[in-house]
């Protein structure tokens, strides 16, 4: 099949010159930001759901915070990352945005943060897209702010693809990672209180729907 990425990119040129300028710029610094195809699916996703209040885990240098502010209306994101240098970055960038009363940066690592320090206790939207291996523990931490019907959103759920490997095809120092991921995919599929799908755009995004019970 032609390159899905390329044609979706050809239809929509991003007029945004702070955003081409993010994408190089975390191209040139191979700063994990989503691809095209997969944000261009999540936003397209979030119009649908139309959260208020988003919970993002990652933020690396805020393109993606800044992506969903842009295109929704009044919605406020607030946003964790714990590399000193990708938040300082951030801070940068979503001041140069103009969106700097709705986004909320934290700097600190999310499974350590006290609830104190969450400026806001509900969010209809929670992103997942911090360390990998990690996902069930943001999970448990951050689902218990999600309103009834919210909806958690996870990227990089195939890692390119290292989740279809036999286990001694991945690359040792990543083993642990992926079975963590992978673990936390089939928990999460059969999770009671919701109801989720894995979309295969992008690098694999989850959707759990919170049951409204
Ligand atoms: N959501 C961003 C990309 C995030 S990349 C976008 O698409 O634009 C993942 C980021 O998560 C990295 O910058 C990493 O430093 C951060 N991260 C990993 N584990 C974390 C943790 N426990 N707490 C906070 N940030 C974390
Ligand atoms: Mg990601």
């Amino acid at each position: 099949m032609k390159d899905i990425e390329a044609y979706i990119s050809e239809l929509r040129e991003e007029d945004n010159s702070l955003i081409r300028e993010m994408e190089e710029f975390a191209a040139q610094n191979r700063i994990p930001i989503m691809d095209r195809n997969g944000i261009e699916t999540f936003i397209g996703l979030l119009r649908i759901q139309r959260p208020k209040f988003i919970l993002e885990i990652g933020s690396a240098i805020g393109y993606s915070a800044i992506r969903m502010v842009s295109a929704l209306e009044g919605t406020s994101v607030v946003t964790i990352e714990r590399d000193k240098e990708r938040y300082a970055s951030a801070l940068e960038y979503i001041e140069r945005s103009g969106f700097g009363e709705r986004i909320t940066i934290i700097e600190g690592d999310a499974l350590l943060l006290h609830d104190e320090s969450l400026p806001s206790l509900k969010y209809d939207a929670l992103f997942i897209d911090a360390a990998k291996g990690q996902y069930k523990r943001f999970f448990e931490k951050y689902a218990e702010h999600l309103t009834p019907g919210g909806i958690i959103y996870c990227d990089n759920m195939f890692m390119h693809g290292a989740v279809m490997l036999p286990d001694e095809e991945v690359p040792k120092r990543n083993r642990t990672m992926i079975r963590n991921l992978k673990e936390f995919t089939s928990w999460v599929m059969k999770h009671p209180k919701y109801e989720t799908s894995l979309l295969p755009v992008g690098d694999g995004i989850l959707v759990a729907v919170k049951k409204r019970d």
